[in-house]
């Protein structure tokens, strides 16, 4: 019997795992986190002292300090059972990496010992030959290491196998380039915030820090577990390359905020009891609009931990999936033919006095400091649209960008019709004419009057890759399995770099003699005039709007290898060098490794799609044509007359024309592919691998694969089809 009759037989014999819940989540929330509380208690007032101010990052742990905090750490994590731990990091394949060591040792006479030193703590040395580097470690140096980043608490992972004590790192060369997504997006955090103070203190003397703040969106699938096995396309790629579209898709529109399933129901609560536990703040979770489809977001946090929160979940999400005997799927596109994932990434900016900069203030200052933050987003949107893209890029999203389901590959800006309104009063104001009429403007009631417009949703874009929401931008195009680093890097970024360059403007009015409030209206009105054409309200899914980006010269990339040009212009190794982010070589490196990425997905899926072919799809065929060829000769045999066997000869004929199709067109996408693979320059055949590989074979041979899908006994087919993934409980 074949893997899918197995998986649908077991299907029908599910019992469902039962999951206590906690009467609050308040009880349980934060519980295997060290956070501050519990570093109170567990540390010297030296040692604690010494971490609060390195969390605040003013300032470095010296080595003794260290141990002490390693001790303390060591002693709260065996109060819970924990034997080992684990410096955790993210580097560049996307997923997290771990490598587990135990407290345990053996000391110079020979006597066993639990221990946790402060060198332990700090620093590790990973196998970083392991982890894509991009060529940075051949032409540098071979080793790697990781180091303990106090600004992201420590925290145990119990889920599956003994419980692990984790402690959140960067990982770097010990040239010190960067090798993961923390290093990085901890720099672009540091250049959005003295960047951010500079303009701030313009209004508010007072403001010492500003912080980016994020707020994720995770969109997922869920599917029963030896169906997703069974198909080994989901298996090896997290998508499937054949499936015919069921009947019922999402056309009747039933599933978004429908009722969720019970089993799903159940692993949700499961994910997030434990999510709660390493205190990530979940708080929404819904329905999607395909079937399968779900979402969950957080509160917001800072950037840093927001970021370490989403990885964090996806991890845990997957380890609790198994024990439903569940599979996640955060690809992209793991279906054809229904709505794909994304990640939407809500993103503001917060003062130490409290304030968000991105929510229209109640006085006229608060007005005007929020119209400079606002206005200077769109600005940096508009100058760095192609770095943003390129954040963003990868082949799973490459099904996504650009379909009707999801922001288009051109980033835009959408900000509603009453701020459309707002900035082009300002922009019109003729020349210096703000003396007079600036009272009106600041005036303006921002507070009151955006939010409602906001909430009662006539103001919303869906389709937006970058849109405002009220009190935060939204960026839509982030893709679902993506690490939020990526886009939060060049966004923080490049906003940055807009504000050092607002505040040099700003500064040259005054010292010309202008009034600091109107110095500032004048490059506000400035900063419009050049940025408005990335401003868009209308209906980003339409063709209409393709043609209408070309004519305003907005940059309309469909695909990763090009999109990822972006990384390694001029432009961005200026931007990036002179924020103290990326310098020159690092950018190299993390477009290879990105272009790297794309070809080995690419190839993979190629190579399943052959694989699939050959051994699942066309068997079948032949089998269900045994049978027709029988039936026909058998029926011939009684004499009856040819027409009574003409629909199998029809069935016949069509099926062995497809057979032989894919069969053929398998053949010429694995020469391709040898013609591919020999190209040296990695660009070059990354392209290659987009134009001659998927887009010369891909779709094709589906085409194919999922006509025969629908023309074969069900019984002899051995892949689960996409009606039982996605609508049987
Ligand atoms: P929706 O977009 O579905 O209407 P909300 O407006 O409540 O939902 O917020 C969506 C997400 O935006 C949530 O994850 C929330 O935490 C986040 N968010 C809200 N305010 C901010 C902010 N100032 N900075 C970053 N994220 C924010
Ligand atoms: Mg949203």
């Amino acid at each position: 019997m074949s893997l899918r009759f197995q998986a649908l037989n077991n299907l029908l014999n599910n019992t469902d795992v039962s999951v206590e819940s906690p009467s609050k989540i308040t009880a349980i929330f934060g519980e295997n986190v060290f956070t501050l509380k519990t570093a109170r208690e567990y540390l010297s007032d030296e040692a604690f002292k010494s971490l609060n101010a390195s969390i605040k990052g003013s300032k470095k742990i010296d080595r003794a300090v260290a141990n002490q905090i390693a001790n303390g750490l060591r002693a709260w994590a065996e109060k819970k059972g924990v034997t080992h731990f684990t410096h955790w990091f993210q580097p560049l394949t996307g997923s997290t990496a771990e490598k587990h060591d135990s407290f345990f040792t053996i000391k110079s006479d020979g006597n066993p010992l639990e221990e946790f030193d402060g060198a332990a703590l700090i620093q590790q040395e990973p196998d970083a030959s392991s982890f894509p580097s991009g060529g940075l470690r051949a032409t540098f140096e071979a080793r790697g290491y990781t180091g303990w980043d106090p600004s992201s608490p420590v925290f145990i992972m119990e889920i599956g196998q003994g419980k692990t004590l984790c402690i959140p790192t960067i990982f770097v060369s010990y040239t010190g380039e960067s090798l993961d997504y923390k290093a990085p997006l901890l720099k672009a955090i540091e250049a959005v915030n003295k960047a951010a103070v500079d303009v701030c203190n313009y209004f508010d003397k007072n403001v010492a820090k500003v912080t980016p703040t994020l707020g994720w969106e995770q969109e997922y699938f869920v599917i029963d577990e030896g169906l997703a096995n069974a198909r080994p396309d989901l298996v090896q790629c997290g998508r499937t390359v054949y499936g015919a579209s069921p009947a019922k898709g999402q056309q009747l529109e039933d599933h978004y905020f429908g009722s969720i399933p019970e089993r799903v129901y159940t692993f949700m609560r499961d994910f997030e009891q434990e999510a709660y536990k390493l205190g990530i703040p979940l708080r929404t979770r819904h329905n999607e609009v395909a079937p399968a489809q779900f979402e969950c977001a957080p509160i917001f946090e800072e950037v840093n931990l927001a970021v370490d929160h989403n990885i964090l979940l996806m991890d845990i999400m997957e380890r609790v999936a198994r024990r439903h005997k569940l599979k996640v799927l955060f690809h992209e596109k793991p279906f054809a033919g229904i709505n794909g994932s994304g990640k939407h990434n809500n993103w503001s900016m917060a003062t130490d006095t409290g304030v968000n900069l991105l929510a229209p203030g109640k006085t006229p200052k608060t007005n005007l400091m929020f119209l400079t933050f606002f206005v200077n987003s769109i600005k940096a949107v508009h100058d760095y649209a192609d770095v943003l893209r390129a954040s963003i890029a990868s082949a799973g999203n490459d099904f996504r960008l650009g379909a009707n389901e999801a922001p288009p590959a051109i980033i835009s800006v959408f900000i509603g019709e009453y701020l459309t309104k707002v900035l082009y009063d300002i922009e019109t104001r003729v020349g210096d004419k703000f003396d007079e009429q600036d009272e009106a403007i600041l005036k303006l009631d921002l507070h009151r009057s955006i939010p409602e417009l906001m909430l009662d949703n006539t103001d919303r874009n869906r389709t937006s890759p970058f849109a405002f929401t009220g009190n935060k931008f939204e960026f839509r195009a982030v893709g679902s399995a993506a690490n939020c680093a990526n886009a939060m890097i060049a966004l923080n970024t490049i906003m940055a770099e807009t504000l050092r360059t607002f505040k040099q403007d700003v500064d040259a009015l005054i010292e010309k003699g202008e009034k600091k409030e109107i110095a500032i209206m004048h490059i506000i009105q400035k900063y419009i005039v050049e940025s408005k054409k990335v401003l868009f309200e209308g209906d980003g899914y339409s063709e209409e709007w393709h043609h209408e980006a070309e004519r305003r010269g907005l940059p309309n990339v469909p695909t990763t290898p090009l999109a990822l040009d972006a990384m390694i212009t001029e432009k961005a190794k200026q931007l990036f060098e002179s924020n103290d982010v990326y310098n020159h070589i690092e950018l190299e490196a993390r477009h290879e490794i990105e272009l790297e990425k794309y070809i080995k997905k690419v190839q993979i899926e190629g190579r399943i799609m052959g694989d699939l072919a050959l051994n699942h799809i066309i068997p079948s065929a032949i089998e269900y044509m045994n049978k027709l060829t029988a039936n026909i000769n058998s029926i011939k045999a009684t004499g009856l007359p040819e027409s009574a066997c003409a629909s199998q000869m029809a069935i016949l004929k069509e099926m062995t024309e497809r057979v032989q199709t894919v069969y053929e067109k398998v053949h010429a996408m694995v020469e391709a592919r040898k013609v591919v693979n020999n190209m040296e320059d990695t660009r070059t055949k990354a392209i290659a691998y987009c134009s001659q590989v998927k887009e010369a074979f891909f779709d094709d041979i589906r085409y194919q694969v999922d006509k025969l899908e629908q023309l074969i006994n069900d019984e002899l087919w051995t892949l689960p089809k996409y009606r039982e993934m996605l609508l049987m409980r």
